[in-house]
């Protein structure tokens, strides 16, 4: 069956018994978007401000290859286990971007047995917190365009303008566009372009703020471009974060829907996971550990990339902290990283298995030794898995002092995963302390290096004099921000076709931008796509809807 036959087969609960029995809040803590689906209240934080916080698990993993490893899917399904073996535990997970969903990704909201549900509602529109999102950067787009119309007093210099627009849609035609055509009734001629929403600063903002009011003043920081004489000019000069915000009134309340296996699930916010950190909002976390004793969530990506930006980003500006990691591996992946092609993954291969293993050590040696985390591997298992390779990857954990465990959530739901939830439990009785990799006392180039050589494993960081005059002007106001690495995923190094464990490399650092709202400096170490195109048969091609409003096609 697939993925959707699956979620549509769901027996979903009424999301206020879910939220009254499961989360222990009242009915008036909730606006119901339909039956299945609610937005809660952020008063719920002040009423819980002394309630010690659960514990958080952080489920990331080893570098992504083709062959997929199941993070999502794993995390619902950890924590459907964790439910099973009866503690009480959360998800919270990323808002799907429906760009990808319409050409070649799709959706978002797990797979097999280990998904949030209702699937199409939360892959299509949600609860449109992402279309008020591209409002709210919309808006200072035109409040940017209005300011030059009327006079310019801020002498915005209109080849400077940093501040684009957005879409919640992969569309090539829109990377590079010229605005302001048609007379002067239509405002000033110049080039402009368009992002995907995903890719916004409002939405990094949005998923990193902890109240209304530091939403506010974030928007206020960000940066919209120059002057002629070179100022910096920030949204605040517009007075433009005050409507912003409220346009995001209720977009930022986490929403709140379930598993299959209905336990409760905050699925809310997305932003990119490389020019921005890559997982849920800090609002949703922080609200699941008040109100759970366990919380599952994940990062995007590899633990190099999305469990680095969970920790010194959002962890870091949000003042908590993972209890623990789950590395998901998959056998596949492994042999893939061993050198296997993907044709070929299906066959038993020992030998390629050892081999790409490396990549699995250094992730876990960066989690253990680096961070101070306690890791659990959990082997997504797939169905051509054979016994002896599901051996030798338990071996190289355990010889390095972690433990792993064989997890069947995908073909099996929660009850596949009972082993890892209880391995995890164990675990969680001694933490370790997770340290942040860096100080924010660190210079900017120290703290790119830290990165590069202790997670990387590179050996040398280099970057021409343009982009070091860059980050010098950075150091100058902005040296107490985080870095937020923008690399290729597929590798340790810059160079996507490096699998395995790459060391003694050179990181190339091609550029460097600020998002001063966010509060990091984006790294640029290599092509970073902010609108995706659509592939030549893209997804939307058979999505379809029939007489009954019964959705197909989605994935
Ligand atoms: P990630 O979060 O790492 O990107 P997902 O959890 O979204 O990965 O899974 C990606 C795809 O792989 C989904 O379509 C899911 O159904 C599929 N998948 C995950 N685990 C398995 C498995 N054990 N067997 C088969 N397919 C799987
Ligand atoms: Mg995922």
């Amino acid at each position: 069956m697939s993925d959707i036959e699956i979620a549509q087969q769901a027996t979903m609960q009424n999301i206020s018994e879910i939220a009254t029995q499961k989360l222990g809040l009242q009915v008036d803590d909730l606006d119901s978007y339909g039956r299945y689906k609610a937005k809660v209240s952020l008063r719920v934080m002040d009423d819980l401000a002394t309630k010690p916080d659960g514990k958080l698990i952080l489920v990331t993993a080893i570098s992504p290859t083709p062959a997929g490893e199941g993070k999502t899917t794993t995390t619902i399904g950890l924590s459907d286990a964790l439910n099973r073996i009866g503690k009480q535990a959360t998800v919270c997970v990323r808002e799907p971007s429906m760009g990808p969903c319409f050409g070649l990704k799709g959706g978002a909201a797990g797979g097999g047995y280990s998904q949030v549900v209702p699937m199409e509602d939360i892959n299509l529109h949600f609860t449109g917190d992402f279309h008020a999102i591209a409002a709210a950067h919309n808006l200072l787009a035109a409040m940017i365009d209005n300011h030059i119309h009327h006079g310019n007093t801020l002498q915005l210099d209109t080849r400077k303008i940093t501040w684009q627009r957005v879409v919640d849609m992969n569309d090539r035609a829109l990377r590079q566009i010229t605005i302001g055509m048609g007379g002067p009734a239509n405002g000033f001629v110049r080039e402009d372009s368009f992002d995907i929403v995903v890719a916004s600063e409002v939405m990094a903002i949005f998923c990193l703020a902890s109240s209304l009011s530091e939403l506010k003043q974030r928007l206020g920081n960000i940066l919209i471009g120059y002057s002629i004489d070179g100022t910096p000019r920030y949204a605040s000069d517009l007075n433009a974060h005050g409507a912003m915000t409220a346009l995001l009134k209720d977009a930022i309340k986490p929403n709140l829907v379930q598993t299959l296996e209905n336990n409760p699930a905050f699925v809310h916010g997305g932003p990119f996971a490389n020019i921005a950190h890559g997982c849920n909002s800090v609002i949703a976390t922080k609200m699941a550990l008040k109100l759970s004793d366990y919380v599952v969530t994940e990062a995007g990506f590899g633990a190099d990339l999305g469990a680095e930006k969970f920790i010194d980003i959002k962890c870091r500006k949000a003042g908590i902290r993972p209890d623990l990691a789950v590395v998901v591996a998959t056998v596949k992946a492994l042999k893939y990283h061993g050198g296997v092609n993907v044709p070929d993954l299906a066959a038993e291969n020992l030998t390629a298995l050892e081999k790409g293993l490396t990549n699995l050590r250094k992730h876990l040696h960066n989690l253990q030794n680096e961070f101070g985390l306690e890791c659990v591997v959990a082997i997504n298992h797939f169905i051509q898995d054979t016994d002896a390779e599901i051996a030798l990857i338990k071996e190289a954990v355990e010889a390095m002092g972690a433990t792993a465990v064989l997890a069947r959530h995908w073909a099996e739901g929660g009850a596949g995963a009972e082993l890892l939830a209880r391995t995890v439990v164990e675990k969680l009785e001694k933490p370790g302390k997770c340290e942040l990799l860096y100080s924010d006392s660190a210079t900017l180039w120290d703290k790119i290096n830290a990165v590069a050589m202790r997670l990387y494993g590179a050996n040398e960081v280099i970057a021409d004099k343009k982009v070091l005059k860059k980050l010098g002007e950075f150091q100058s106001l902005h040296g107490d921000m985080p870095v937020c690495m923008a690399k290729t995923p597929y590798s340790f190094s810059s160079d996507p076709s490096l699998r395995g464990a790459p060391d003694q490399h050179t990181l190339t650092i091609r550029d460097v931008r600020l998002s001063r709202g966010a509060g990091f400096i984006v790294v640029l170490c290599g092509d970073v796509m902010t609108m995706p195109g659509l592939p030549k048969i893209p997804a939307a091609e058979r999505i379809d809807i029939d007489d009954k409003g019964v959705i197909s096609g989605l994935f």
